[in-house]
């Protein structure tokens, strides 16, 4: 499912009848999220304390306090990790890992849920001589081929969002910034082809296109939404996720788990950032042609075509299919036009801010945000 390694280690306890008080390592997984990072998640019961040791670039420890577990772990060769034991000395019990000496690394460490312990390992690349460039955008029009999306009331949601894509692509060309999109027709690429695309461009901002769908029970339901990739426990947004992602509610909350693991504190703060930039330019150009065009606020949400990309990455919920109104308006042209200039609007704003703070585009400035 995940273009990513897993590598399972069994944990064995000792009994200890103070247990329920004490931490306990309940698993341990080892997961290659890109070419240059590993992450190592311990899973506890809980776990408050724990003390991260660096012996050497690539030898380190995490000893946790009042504990006493032996970790038995086969490791898959294509990963950094080449050695996993554990000693146990007076109370603590102390996770040696060795890695690889062909690299140097760079590592952090992460206590997450008071449950999660998260050890990011980086590989230090070659110091490369930045040029600088335009920037790339990923468009993804959700859906497609096989797949309708959801089905509105004039037409399906994968038609009305490949029309919005390709608006926004041509907007966002005109200012000279480098466009790909994930389809330019009727296609069903996979979530996991979408995601590539990004990667493999080394994309600097991913946004998928979609509209929404309100369940019977909420027939009033309209408006956009903007969503940036996180946990979320709101149902709501959850069985959203479930719907998007063609995946089921259960399916959604191991999701929820992977995100924990992928914690990249940078990526979902600029992600918000791009949601907040896209979501006020986006409403304030629908309201042009749609004026009772509402808002339904920036969120978090568990999407799957978020988790991978490695760039700033955001889904927008354009309107609601099955909303009278809102339906009406995504029929009409003029209105898709307004919203892919409201969306090329906010993702230029993002990038040209971006720009400034880290000195990254070739481009001084862009035309449409003036
Ligand atoms: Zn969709």
């Amino acid at each position: 499912m995940l273009k990513a390694i897993f590598s399972l280690c069994v944990v064995l306890f000792s009994f200890n009848i103070y247990a329920y008080q004490l931490p306990e390592l309940q698993s341990l997984e080892i997961m290659k999220i890109s070419p240059s990072i590993d992450n190592i998640i311990f899973t506890f019961n809980r776990i408050k304390q724990y003390k991260y040791i660096r012996l050497s670039n690539n030898y380190f420890y995490i000893a946790i306090p009042n504990t006493k577990f032996t970790v038995k772990c086969r490791l898959k060769q294509r990963l950094d990790v080449e050695k996993i034991a554990n000693k146990t000395i007076r109370k603590e019990t102390r996770i040696y890992i060795r890695l690889s000496n062909r690299f140097n690394y760079k590592y952090n460490v992460i206590l997450s849920h008071k449950k999660y312990l998260i050890v990011r390992i980086t590989k230090k690349q070659q110091a490369v001589i930045s040029k600088r460039r335009a920037p790339i955008v990923v468009i993804d029009p959700g859906h497609g081929g096989k797949d309708p999306g959801a089905i509105g009331i004039y037409d399906k949601e994968k038609n009305i969002v490949l029309s919005i894509a390709l608006k926004v692509a041509h907007y966002l060309k005109e200012d000279g910034v480098k466009v790909i999109l994930t389809r330019r027709n009727d296609t069903y690429p996979t979530l996991a082809d979408r995601v590539a695309v990004a990667n493999k461009d080394k994309a600097d901002v991913f946004v998928s296109i979609h509209a929404n769908y309100a369940a019977h029970n909420r027939r009033k339901a309209k408006g956009l939404g903007v969503y940036f990739l996180n946990t979320s426990s709101d149902k709501r947004t959850i069985s959203l996720a479930a719907r998007e992602n063609g995946m089921s509610i259960a399916q959604i909350k191991d999701i929820n788990r992977i995100i924990l693991s992928m914690v990249q504190t940078t990526k979902i703060k600029s992600s918000k950032q791009l949601a907040e930039d896209v979501y006020k330019d986006t409403l304030k150009s629908g309201k042009k042609t749609y004026r009772y065009y509402s808002g339904r606020g920036v969120k978090q949400a568990p999407f799957y075509v978020l988790i991978g990309t490695m760039c700033p990455s955001i889904l927008i919920e354009t309107a609601f299919l099955n909303n009278p109104q809102d339906a009406l308006y995504l029929h009409k042209n003029r209105f898709r036009t307004m919203l892919a200039k409201g969306i090329a609007h906010g993702i230029l704003n993002f990038l040209q801010n971006q720009r400034i703070s880290k000195g990254k585009y070739a481009y001084s400035k862009f035309s449409i945000l003036k």
